[in-house]
């Protein structure tokens, strides 16, 4: 088991394109992270290079106390699980598992133990003597899982493991990933670009935009104070909305929409509002903090008049579209009475729990 630090570490191919902008991350032993951000933001490359598949053009890839960028990906003591496991078909469910072990010339008695040790961890016992295609998806991506694990390593790397299933194995295997780590409780580094699945499985979120790292956190952390409008409107889903308003004081601190409605700053949260006076910001507020009629209003809550545009029912709770002043917005309901696509409700907006950013760079303020 080891930590994984990254410095300063950058990827450039040939002609210029440049798919990691200098990263610094630092992974504690045993520590769960999952690198989470929209397709070709770097996530597989980053991996890549941690595993040893990639030079890396600049910086340095520390795991445990070894600097491994001059290492070759067999002596650097991963093991790495990928989308397209290929499991040997011709052997069984216990020779797909020991094949590592054989070829690093492990005693026949240790094979056979480890394998044992992670079958009953993977509940895969009464399998071990099938081959593949007797399995079924799950039961497979359970073996491509075995063997990483028998291994014993330093690390594991996983690279969208479960990309490849439907939707109901996805999130057993989630489950099945999570309990893993708990009992073999070794460092493992995550790659998907499935928010839900990092928010799930990680300790913590690394996210990331255009080859750059742009918050790492915990999960409720990532999703309660993101660090940029960005983060905001990639975790979460649906995601935060945001309007352009303006801060302004007229005779009391108050928001002021591009609609000329007006939301007053009661005194508690002037300390976080009254430093923009007199600035154009954008105003983030999660589906979750704006309560049509008849739901709970939390403290702190004013009222802001929205049009309903659009009604998603989906069992155990209803998302409701509204337009607010140009804005497409989305709140997430639980009552019973729904509005309908046309008319005009007044929402509860939990404005302590509304977030601002900077226009401009899209920085938390
Ligand atoms: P992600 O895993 O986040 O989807 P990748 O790490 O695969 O992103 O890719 C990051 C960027 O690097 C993308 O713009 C991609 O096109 C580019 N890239 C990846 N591999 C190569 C390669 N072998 N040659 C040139 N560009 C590449």
């Amino acid at each position: 088991m080891a930590k994984v630090q990254l410095n300063q570490v950058v990827k450039s191919y040939a002609k210029g394109q440049i798919a990691v902008r200098g990263i610094d991350l630092s992974i504690a032993d045993r520590e769960f992270v999952v690198l989470v951000g929209p397709s070709g933001c770097g996530k597989s490359t980053t991996l890549r290079m941690i595993a040893g598949l990639e030079d890396v053009t600049s910086g340095t890839i520390h795991i445990g106390d070894q600097m491994v960028n001059n290492l070759q990906a067999r002596q650097r003591d991963i093991s790495m699980v990928f989308q397209n496991y290929a499991l040997y078909p011709h052997l069984t469910v216990f020779e797909n598992m020991a094949f590592g072990l054989r070829l690093r010339k492990t005693p026949s008695d240790e094979v056979k133990k480890r394998v044992h040790e992670v079958a009953r961890i993977l509940d895969l016992e009464p399998y071990l003597e099938r081959r593949p295609k007797q399995l079924s998806g799950g039961q497979r991506q359970r073996v491509a899982m075995g063997r990483a694990i028998v291994r014993h390593p330093s690390a594991y790397l996983f690279d969208e493991p479960l990309s490849n299933l439907d939707a109901e194995l996805r999130m057993q295997m989630r489950g099945e990933i999570k309990r893993i780590h708990q009992t073999v409780n070794t460092t493992t580094i995550y790659v998907t670009h499935d928010q839900v699945e990092a928010m799930t499985l990680a300790d913590r979120v690394v996210v990331m935009k255009d080859g750059r790292i742009e918050q790492v956190a915990a999960p409720q952390e990532i999703h309660r104070n993101p660090a940029s409008r960005f983060v905001a409107g990639f975790i979460g889903s649906p995601g935060m909305n945001f309007l352009d308003v303006h801060i302004v004081d007229d005779g009391g601190l108050a928001v002021h929409l591009p609609d000329k409605q007006r939301l007053p700053v009661p005194d508690p949260l002037a300390d976080r509002f009254g430093p923009h006076k007199g600035q154009q910001v954008t105003f983030g507020v999660r589906p979750e903090h704006l309560a049509p009629p008849g739901e709970l209003r939390r403290g702190n809550s004013v009222p802001i008049t929205a049009d309903v545009t659009l009604i998603e029912p989906l069992g155990t709770e209803t998302l409701l579209h509204f337009n607010i002043a140009g804005h497409e917005v989305i709140a997430r309901a639980v009552v019973d009475a729904f509005p309908r696509s046309g008319d005009a409700i007044t929402l509860a907006l939990a404005l302590e729990n509304a977030r601002l950013f900077d226009t401009r760079t899209g920085k938390a303020l």
